[in-house]
C-alpha cells in the first residue's frame, strides 16, 4: 500500500503538478482508508465517494491541461455546518438529519473552485455546541492517539480524521474555541481567522458574531493554502471585511528574529495541567532560542470570558435557532395536532440535550426584565475583555499559551458536568470574543497525548501566525507524528 497520506498537503500538491501522482489515485487512496478506519473512529457523517471520483477526474484534467492551482487534485473534508449543494448537511443534529442543501457555503464553493476534491462531511458537536464532539446525533468521535479519549470540539471530526490521515485537510469553525481545542486534542495545526475575514454565508449559525470558518491541517504551511483559497470578501454575509487578503504562503518564511512574544498570566494559572505547561515551557524556549522574546503580559478580564461567552452565545443561539419549527426545512414531529403541537414537538423531539440547554438559558437572559442584567452586562464585559487585547498588542507581536486546559479526556468524563465541560475552552473564548485570529500548533505529548501550543495574533495578523507556527514547524517534528494504529 502506498503512503500518500504520510504526506503533508503541501508535498501532495507538488506531486501532482509534477504528475508523480494523480488525483483519481490519491484520492482512491483516501477513500480505501475511509472504509478501513472509519468505523473506529466515526469522524465522518456522510463520504461521498462517487462525486469525490468525479471531482478527481476533472481535477486530473485541469493538472493534466497546466490550469492547476495549489489544492487542485488535494482530498479534503468539510465540516458537517457548511452547505453542500445536494448533499445532507445534518449540523450534527437530528433536526437536519434530512435536510439536503440547495446550494454551496462560500467556503465550500471557493474550495470546489480551487479544484479540492471533496471526500464527505465530517462529525461534529450537534450545532456546534460542544467541546468532546459527544453532542452529535451521529454518536461521538473517537481520538485516534487513544480511542478512549474525546477528539476535542466541535470539529471533532475534521481533527480525527486529519489526525488519522483519512483526509489531507478540513474545514472547521470556531466560535469559542472549536477549531483550537480539537486541534490541540488531536495533535494537528488549526487557524481560526479574525472575524469577518471568512464568509459565512452558507456556515450554519451558531452565534453569528463569534462563528468563524478556517483551516485544519497537518501544517501551518497547509493551513496557509487552505486560508488563501477560504478568505476573502462576500458580499452575502454582512459581517464579511471587504479588504485585500494578503498571500499567507508567501509570508512563511519571514524572518522571526526579534519577535515579541507575550505570556498572559491569566493563561498558566492553576487549571492549568502541569505537564502541559512543561511542554508549552519547552515550546517556548524553543522561540527563545529562535530569538524571540518573551514578555509578561496580562489580560486581567480573561477569567471572564467564559461566562460572558455562556450568555452571549446562548442568546444568540436562541435566535438564530428559532428558524427550525417544523415548516419550512428539518424535523417534522409525525402527526401533529395543530400548529402549537407541530412547533413543540418538533423542536423536543429535533433537538438535543445540550442545544435545548443553550436555547433556554438564551431565551432567558433576552427576556424583558433580564436583558440588562445579562446580555447588556456580557457586551460590556466583552469590550474589556478586547481592550486588554488592544493593551497588550501594543507591547508584543503576538501572544502565546496553552490551547487546552489539559490534554484529551476520557469519553464521558465531563459529559454530565456542563460546566466542567465549558472551562474545556477557557484559554480559547477570549478570542472569539474579541474576534481576533487564533492557532493551535502540535507541541509535543503528555503520555501519548498531543499537545496544542495556541497562537494569538492582532487582527489580520493571520499571515503572522502562520509564518511563527511554519518557524517552529521546521524545527520540530510533532506535526508529523501519525498515531500508530493509522500510520
Ligand atoms: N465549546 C464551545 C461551545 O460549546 C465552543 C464551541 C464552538 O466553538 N463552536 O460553545
Amino acid at each position: 500500500m502506498s503512503h500518500y497520506h504520510q504526506k503533508s498537503l503541501a508535498e501532495l500538491s507538488a506531486m501532482l503538478q509534477r504528475r508523480e501522482i494523480s488525483s483519481g489515485e490519491l484520492t482512491e487512496h483516501f477513500l480505501a482508508r475511509l472504509r478501513q478506519y472509519d468505523k473506529t473512529l466515526n469522524s465522518f457523517i456522510t463520504v461521498v465517494e462517487d462525486q469525490a471520483m468525479a471531482q478527481a477526474a476533472a481535477a486530473d484534467a485541469m493538472l493534466e491541461k497546466g490550469a492547476a492551482g495549489p489544492l487542485t487534485g488535494v482530498p479534503i473534508a468539510h465540516k458537517d455546518i457548511f452547505c453542500t449543494q445536494g448533499i445532507r448537511t445534518s449540523c450534527g443534529s437530528k433536526m437536519l438529519d434530512n435536510f439536503i442543501s440547495p446550494y454551496d457555503a462560500a467556503v465550500v464553493s471557493k474550495l470546489k473552485h480551487a479544484g479540492a476534491v471533496m471526500l464527505g462531511k465530517t462529525n461534529m458537536d450537534e450545532f456546534a455546541m460542544g467541546s468532546s464532539n459527544e453532542t452529535s446525533y451521529y454518536g461521538p468521535v473517537r481520538n485516534p492517539w487513544d480511542i478512549e479519549t474525546v477528539p476535542g470540539g466541535s470539529s471533532g471530526g475534521s481533527a480525527a480524521a486529519v489526525a488519522a490521515r483519512l483526509a489531507v485537510a478540513a474545514t472547521g469553525t470556531d466560535t469559542g474555541g472549536s477549531i483550537r481545542q480539537p486541534a490541540a486534542l488531536c495533535g494537528i495545526t488549526g487557524l481560526k481567522p479574525t472575524y469577518g475575514l471568512v464568509s459565512r454565508y452558507g456556515m450554519v449559525a451558531f452565534a453569528s458574531s463569534l462563528d468563524q470558518g478556517g483551516p485544519m491541517a497537518q501544517s501551518a504551511e497547509d493551513c496557509a493554502l487552505m486560508l488563501n483559497a477560504m478568505a476573502g470578501f462576500d458580499d452575502r454575509d454582512s459581517t464579511s471585511l471587504d479588504r485585500a487578503v494578503p498571500d499567507s504562503v508567501a509570508a512563511l518564511d519571514n524572518p522571526i528574529e526579534g519577535l515579541r512574544i507575550g505570556l498572559p498570566a491569566e493563561y498558566f494559572d492553576e487549571g492549568l495541567d502541569v505537564d502541559v505547561r512543561s511542554k508549552i515551557q519547552v515550546a517556548l524556549d524553543q522561540y527563545r532560542d529562535m530569538g524571540a522574546e518573551l514578555v509578561d503580559i496580562a489580560l486581567p478580564n480573561a477569567s471572564l470570558s467564559v461566562p460572558v461567552y455562556y450568555v452571549v452565545a446562548p442568546a444568540e443561539c436562541s435566535a438564530n435557532l428559532s428558524r427550525f419549527d417544523g415548516v419550512r426545512y428539518g424535523y417534522r414531529c409525525e402527526q401533529p395536532k395543530d400548529l402549537y403541537d407541530l412547533y413543540t414537538r418538533s423542536r423536543g423531539e429535533g433537538f438535543g440535550a445540550e442545544v435545548k440547554r443553550r436555547i433556554m438559558v438564551g431565551t432567558y437572559a433576552l427576556s424583558a426584565g433580564y436583558y440588562d442584567a445579562y446580555y447588556l452586562k456580557a457586551q460590556q464585559l466583552r469590550h474589556l475583555i478586547s481592550d486588554d487585547f488592544k493593551a497588550a498588542f501594543q507591547k508584543v507581536d503576538v501572544i502565546m499559551g496553552p490551547a487546552s486546559p489539559g490534554p484529551a479526556f476520557k469519553l464521558g468524563e465531563k459529559a454530565e458536568d456542563p460546566i466542567a465541560m465549558y472551562l474545556s475552552d477557557i484559554y480559547t473564548i477570549a478570542v472569539n470574543l474579541a474576534g481576533l485570529p487564533g492557532m493551535s500548533v502540535p507541541a509535543g505529548f503528555v503520555d501519548n497525548k498531543p499537545v496544542g501550543l495556541q497562537i494569538i495574533g492582532n487582527y489580520f495578523d493571520e499571515s503572522r501566525l502562520l509564518n511563527v507556527a511554519h518557524k517552529y514547524q521546521q524545527q520540530t517534528d510533532w506535526h508529523r507524528q501519525i498515531p500508530d494504529a493509522f500510520s
